[in-house]
């Protein structure tokens, strides 16, 4: 079997060295053909994003600009309604019928797993690798605590032999960025530099898309 595709969905409001970090460890520890990040057009668990979706596709471009083995892929966007996960893995699915999938998820998204529409079946669409991220623990209890016995895997080889259904958690180096905070400080007229690529700074800055934003925080 060829090597995994990586998925990285995310509404990426901005793009930020926490993804991008993140995205190339995944990729190369676990020897992954490709990631794909996947901007989110309307994502179904928080309130609209701010930049639009084009501006949000046009910054995750020029982040991953020259990166080999980074892709982005913008069929959410192509999409109308909700951008359900299981849908969009569904698709992929049809295209890459006998790939194995691999969708990267940071620990708190992981955790919010069982909100998501139809979960189960993601696991029979995709594995699922959940990076560390600071102050998250791996669950032991709960569906989620169910599905780490299930379908855990310490072992790189299970994502490269089979096409879906393991679970594995891979540690990264943590670099604590959000995206909210970015916006929080844009908003305190504060420099994105050396938290986000230069080119992502610059399409914010020129745009001015977050400036007029309150956040959420001071709503
Ligand atoms: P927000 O603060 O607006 O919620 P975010 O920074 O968490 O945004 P998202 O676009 O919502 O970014 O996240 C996309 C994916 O990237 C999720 O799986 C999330 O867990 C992961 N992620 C976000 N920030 C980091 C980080 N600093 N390190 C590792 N993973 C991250």
């Amino acid at each position: 079997m060829s090597e995994p595709i990586g998925l990285f969905g995310g509404t990426f409001d901005p793009v930020h060295y926490g993804h991008l970090r993140t995205a190339f460890e995944l990729w190369q520890t676990l020897r992954l053909a490709q990631v794909r990040f996947l901007p989110t057009a309307n994502p179904p668990h928080r309130e609209a994003t701010l930049a639009p979706a084009e501006l949000r596709l046009q910054m995750v471009r020029a982040a991953v600009a020259g990166q080999s083995g980074f892709v982005v892929d913008d069929r959410e966007m192509r999409r109308s309604g909700i951008s359900y996960s299981v849908d969009t893995l569904l698709d992929l699915r049809g295209e890459y019928p006998d790939r194995s999938l691999c969708l990267l998820l940071g620990m708190d998204a992981f955790l919010g797993l069982p909100n998501w529409h139809r979960w189960q079946q993601i696991f029979e669409l995709a594995h699922v690798v959940v990076a560390h991220r600071p102050g998250w623990k791996a669950p032991i209890t709960g569906p989620l605590g169910e599905v780490m016995v299930d379908r855990g895997t310490g072992s790189v080889r299970d994502l490269h032999q089979s096409r879906a259904g393991r679970v594995y958690v891979q540690a990264v180096t943590q670099l604590e960025i959000s995206s909210t905070d970015l916006r929080q400080l844009i908003y305190s007229g504060r420099d994105l530099r050396y938290l986000v690529p230069d080119a992502v700074r610059e399409l914010i800055v020129t745009t001015g898309c977050y400036a007029q934003h309150q956040p959420e925080a001071q709503r």
